[in-house]
């Protein structure tokens, strides 16, 4: 399943060129953008995710055609240890090292807490959580034997605040906010950073997913959800787009961000200043 292909953006873009990227749940939505993103910056890309096979297939091959980068894609369920192993090693025989790492696969699911299903409980800290801990400890040796890597955890602007009904997504993004700490402290000296991103809300099928549910229960129109809800939260009124988050981890991912690390980064149009 590799492509490699024409480059289309120029030399001086392609501030990652030579590096290789895997970006979990990256077949849909932020992971996506964040994936296309780092290929545009000239990265090697590893996809993971869920979905159509068909669709998966010219996901990848548009991402390579458009880019002129090696893209390979992983099926690896995110809830399955041996399948994130044979994901790494694979990454690793097909591109040959491994520097970014983008733990972004993620679920959400909306419910108050005395009747939140213990099974949804359980697949979100294992898919927005769990995920992150094993890709970690399974790509840092390579990255350590290189001197070089970035993890990028999406966690949320509910890594740093609460909301109501999220129990589950609120308790794994906090999780991963503590995780991405500790990985940055154990990689400091060896030219490694570890981050969190942490989005407000941003357009994506996990959100639409929530909108029609909020309507149904508030008794209100899909455009009253959006914007006395959803975007009632973040005070400058508009969704962030999946292209700020790329572009946001491509920073992160280069050089001049060497020693950023062990931070949690909103990206919620001010949302946690309140
Ligand atoms: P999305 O539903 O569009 O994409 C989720 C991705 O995760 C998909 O590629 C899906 O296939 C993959 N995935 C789900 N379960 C998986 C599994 N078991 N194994 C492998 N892959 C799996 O959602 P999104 O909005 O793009 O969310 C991406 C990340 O961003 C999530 O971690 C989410 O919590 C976080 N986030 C989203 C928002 C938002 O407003 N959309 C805000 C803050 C944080």
């Amino acid at each position: 399943m590799n492509i490699q292909l024409k480059t289309q953006t120029s030399p001086a873009a392609r501030s990652l060129a030579g590096r290789v990227s895997l970006v979990t749940g990256s077949t849909s939505g932020i992971g996506l953008g964040i994936a296309r993103a780092l290929a545009e910056a000239g990265s090697a890309v590893v996809l993971n995710g869920l979905g159509h096979a068909a669709e998966i297939v010219r996901t990848r091959d548009r991402m390579a055609e458009d880019f002129g980068v090696k893209v390979t894609y992983s099926a690896a369920d995110m809830t399955k240890p041996e399948a994130i192993a044979g994901m790494i090693d694979t990454a690793l025989a097909d591109h040959g090292r491994l520097d970014v790492l983008v733990n972004n696969a993620g679920i959400q699911h909306v419910a108050p807490l005395d009747r939140f299903p213990p099974e949804k409980w359980d697949a979100i800290l294992s898919i927005n959580l769990t995920s992150a801990f094993h890709t970690m400890r399974l790509a840092l040796p390579a990255m350590r034997k290189n001197g070089f890597g970035r993890i990028i955890n999406i966690a949320s602007a509910h890594g740093l605040v609460g909301s109501p009904f999220k129990a589950a997504y609120v308790a794994a993004k906090h999780g991963i906010i503590g995780l991405t700490r500790v990985a940055a402290l154990e990689t400091a000296e060896q030219g490694i950073t570890c981050n969190a991103i942490c989005p407000g809300y941003v357009y994506t099928p996990l959100v639409e997913a929530q909108i029609d549910g909020q309507a149904r229960a508030h008794g209100i129109s899909r455009e009253q959800v959006i914007h006395d809800v959803l975007l009632a939260q973040q005070p400058n009124r508009r969704f962030a787009t999946v292209e700020e988050l790329g572009a946001f981890t491509v920073f992160l991912a280069s050089d001049a961000a060497a020693s950023i690390t062990g931070t949690a980064l909103p990206v919620d149009g001010g949302w946690t200043a309140h």
